[in-house]
């Protein structure tokens, strides 16, 4: 681990509008020098969490804390956290170089210096050859990273990322999250990224903080949050899982741990409503009694040896390992 990481913790932190409680209470240990996905719906809290991390945002109870310090009432720039904003929101009138090194400006660094660190970070994010350009002669993908070596100058030991990829289209974005996790495990410090994105969060993070109506509804490793979902919310949330009530419970279980049989065969008995084909998988789904829905993703060469059609009667099958429980 690097020396220089510091451990984020939030202390019931809260944060209210008026009448609305946007973050409420939330308590979390952060790992050090890891890549923290914070994925919710919209309006859950995710960006007033991150707000207030940074201190663009005032905490209305609790404490924020890294290393150990108090930083809860620092001003932005001493805390030692770096946001990079969902709008890039770059000075157009500014170089690529002079939009780097801003904040040492205002900090009073001499030009020369500056300059010298506002390189340095350009190759990091290997933007050198553009230094001289002005923010609207540059693509999407490379004002993203503009804005990435902007917040890097300042060294944080913590950089927020507030939806650092949504402005960006599907395959600019596939290309920049694998270049966010590159510099992340470069540097050695912790990203904190929120997203609304599931997919986004499991290619990512290290740890994913699920929050749903301003609190943490669960947190830990893609793997574990994604097979081990606590609340059918997360379940449904993740994606890829079916959420069914049966005699004793209710239960997640993966689409693609469910298959297909003939009626009277399987787990239990449906008729196809829909089929998708998505191009590995066909995804094929079922009304099953009490109006519940179930899904199976099914590899495409093993759903065309018997494809099926909606309206047919089938059997659902699946090992009773694969169930999973839910709290709620
Ligand atoms: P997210 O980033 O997850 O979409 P936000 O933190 O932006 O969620 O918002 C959480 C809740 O707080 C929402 O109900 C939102 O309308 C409200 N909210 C956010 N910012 C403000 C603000 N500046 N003034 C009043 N309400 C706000
Ligand atoms: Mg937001």
């Amino acid at each position: 681990m690097s020396l220089n990481t510091k451990e984020l913790e939030l202390v019931s932190v809260t944060k209210r509008y008026g009448d609305t409680v946007a973050v409420d209470a939330v308590s979390h240990h952060f790992r050090p020098n890891s890549y923290t996905c914070l994925l919710g719906p919209s309006g859950c809290g995710k960006s007033s969490t991150l707000r207030m991390i940074a201190g663009h945002e005032t905490v209305s109870d609790g404490a924020i804390l890294l290393g150990g310090v108090d930083i809860s009432h620092l001003p932005p720039a001493q805390r030692g956290t770096a946001m990079m904003f969902q709008s890039y929101a770059l000075f157009p009138h500014l170089s690529v170089a002079e939009n780097v090194a801003f904040s040492l400006k205002m900090k009073g660094v001499d030009k020369g210096e500056r300059l010298k660190k506002a390189g340095e970070m350009l190759e990091l994010v290997d933007l050198s050859a553009l230094a001289d350009r002005l923010p609207d002669q540059l693509s999407g993908g490379q004002q993203q990273r503009v804005a990435l070596a902007r917040a890097l100058i300042t060294r944080p030991q913590l950089l927020l990322l507030d939806e650092p990829l949504s402005a960006l289209d599907p395959f600019l974005r596939i290309k920049m999250r694998a270049e966010l996790r590159k510099l992340q495990q470069e540097l050695k410090i912790s990203f904190l990224h929120v997203t609304h994105g599931q997919d986004e969060a499991l290619a990512l993070a290290d740890e994913i903080v699920v929050m749903n109506n301003a609190v943490i509804e669960q947190a830990g490793t893609a793997r574990e949050v994604f097979n081990t979902p606590k609340t059918a919310f997360v379940a449904r949330f993740m994606g890829g899982h079916n959420v069914v009530s049966l005699a004793d419970g209710t239960y997640a279980i993966r689409a693609d741990a469910v298959g297909l049989s003939a009626p009277g065969a399987g787990s239990i008995d449906g008729t196809v409503t829909a089929i998708e084909f998505q191009g590995t998988h066909v995804s094929v789904s079922a009304r099953i009694a009490g109006d519940q829905e179930v899904t199976a993703l099914l590899p495409d060469a093993r759903f065309f040896e018997q494809p099926n059609n909606p309206g047919d009667p089938v059997g659902l099958t699946w090992e009773t390992d694969q169930l999973h429980k839910l709290s709620a």
